[in-house]
């Protein structure tokens, strides 16, 4: 490295970031000082600059002399005849060289950039050899020994594309030659294996030929499938439509259909709703006027309870409208009317049950009554069984009292007592006795037993007074 006789300079000439002071440049090779040595004269030179300096200054001295000296004797020779080439101080003793640390610390300190122009490096001085070895911009020389020298980032693109000394494929490799060759060798490697190539060549032409045609083949059957493919899809397509003209059509009957339903459907909801409401106000008339009916029929009803409750014997029971009544009895429908009594005001409690058309023997001839024995108010007071003669009278109301000829049926209990007179406990005894030939029916119609199809029936407990029967006259007043 220490090219004393060298035109180069030994100095570091280097682009520094900043101009470097004087001090530190070299005042042979003018550039910054590499390896810095003092002189004692205060001198400051690159260590090989001057030895060079002065191996130069010896030779002038010792004419015709070859130095072939090492450093050591060759220093001890100059010891004696070297000078600043400065101030030309001489410098005759090891002691007036000495090594310059300080200032070699503080050079290799400066700022430096890359000396490639495209790398933007820049860093001290000290550390250019460790960026060298990773500067992508710095030349290097080709792996394989070609001798060129790329950018370090372009030496894999001049292996791949460039070097001739590449081992690459043979340009018929796709038509079977297998050999790898040196770039610069393919030429003569075409040439002397023209035959080789035509027949890798033929043979696969052959291949190529022979898959070609099977294409053709396999392209012919895809046209003609594709074909039929193509005519189903024409012929779904046509049946879709048909099939959504036909939805549409069904929509707007339905549509139609249902609009024409709606409207039915309002008609018969208002025919119902006003057939109701008139049926609704008939009935409410109906019922209004069957209540009220009902409501002076149960007024009647109260009345008479009222009037048979204060009744006694003799018992008067009027049977108005008296053809209806044996009309009702004769066709079965209310074949018995019914009456009840106290025998005197705190006596024996009696039903009565008249048979307008008889009883079932005498039916259709006679009018029959029977007498039952009730649960009454005072029976705990009274004497049981009941023992009294009981005397039905049908009143022949002849305005003239001396003319009147009454119907009588006497029920003498007195000395056959009924066996059935005993104190009832329930609402009344069960069996019953009377008179089942009252009256003949061709009787009642005659004289004036009906006046005013009125029947009037007496009914007297205890002794019977005929002298009484003729006492009651006034009968206009029931009408
Ligand atoms: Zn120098
Ligand atoms: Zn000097
Ligand atoms: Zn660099
Ligand atoms: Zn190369
Ligand atoms: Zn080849």
């Amino acid at each position: 490295m220490a090219e004393g006789n060298s035109e180069i300079p030994c100095g570091y000439d280097e682009d520094f970031v900043n101009p470097i002071d004087e001090d530190l440049q070299c005042s042979i090779c003018y550039v910054a000082i590499r390896e810095p040595v003092l002189t004692r004269c205060g001198h400051r030179f690159c260590k090989e600059c001057l030895e060079g300096h002065m191996s130069r200054y010896s030779y002038m001295l010792e004419l015709g002399f070859e130095f072939e000296l090492d450093f050591e004797l060759d220093f001890e020779f100059q010891r004696q005849a070297c000078s600043c080439p400065i101030d030309r101080e001489e410098l005759v003793d090891r002691k007036d060289v000495f090594p310059d640390k300080a200032t070699g610390r503080k050079i290799l300190s400066l700022f430096i950039r890359c000396p490639s122009t495209a790398c933007d490096w820049t860093g001290e001085l000290r550390e250019k050899k460790d960026h060298l070895v990773h500067c992508e911009s710095k030349l290097v020389e080709c792996p394989n020994g070609c001798g060129s020298c790329v950018v370090r980032k372009q030496i894999e693109s001049h292996i791949d594309n460039e070097c001739p000394l590449t081992a690459i494929s043979c340009p018929y490799a796709s038509m079977g030659c297998t050999k790898k060759i040196q770039r610069k060798e393919i030429e003569a490697h075409l040439q002397s294996t023209t035959s080789l190539h035509l027949a890798f060549t033929c043979s696969t032409f052959k291949e190529t030929t022979e898959k070609l045609d099977a294409l053709q083949k396999q392209v012919e059957e895809l046209k003609t499938s594709n074909y039929s493919l193509n005519a189903k899809i024409e012929a779904q397509k046509q049946e879709i439509t048909t099939l959504s003209e036909k939805v549409d059509t069904q929509k707007r009957e339905w549509t139609a259909a249902n609009s024409s339903l709606d409207s039915k459907l309002d008609a018969q909801k208002r025919e119902l709703s006003s057939s109701l409401n008139s049926v609704v106000v008939t009935h409410r008339r109906e019922w209004a006027a069957a209540i009220s009916e009902l409501d002076s029929k149960v007024d009647f009803q109260a009345k008479e309870i009222r009037r048979l409750t204060n009744e006694t014997s003799p018992f008067v029971w009027k049977i108005t409208g008296f053809n209806e009544v044996l009309q009702l009895a004769r066709e079965g429908i209310v074949p018995r009317i019914y009456n009840e009594f106290y025998t005197e005001k705190r006596g024996y409690k009696l039903s009565l049950r008249l048979y307008p058309d008889g009883d079932q023997t005498q039916r259709n001839r006679y009018v029959s009554v029977f007498v039952g024995i009730m649960k009454g108010q005072y029976d705990p007071i009274l004497p049981w069984p009941f023992r009294q003669q009981v005397t039905f009278t049908v009143i022949d109301q002849q305005y003239d009292l001396s003319k009147r000829r009454n119907e009588v049926g006497i029920l003498n209990t007195e000395n056959t007592p009924w066996r059935f007179s005993g104190r009832p406990t329930s609402e009344e005894n069960p069996d019953l006795d009377g008179i089942d030939r009252l009256i003949s029916h061709k009787v009642l119609f005659t004289r004036r037993y009906l006046e005013n199809d009125t029947l009037v029936l007496k009914v007297d407990v205890g002794p019977h007074d005929s002298q009484s029967d003729n006492s009651y006259s006034d009968y206009d007043d029931w009408y």
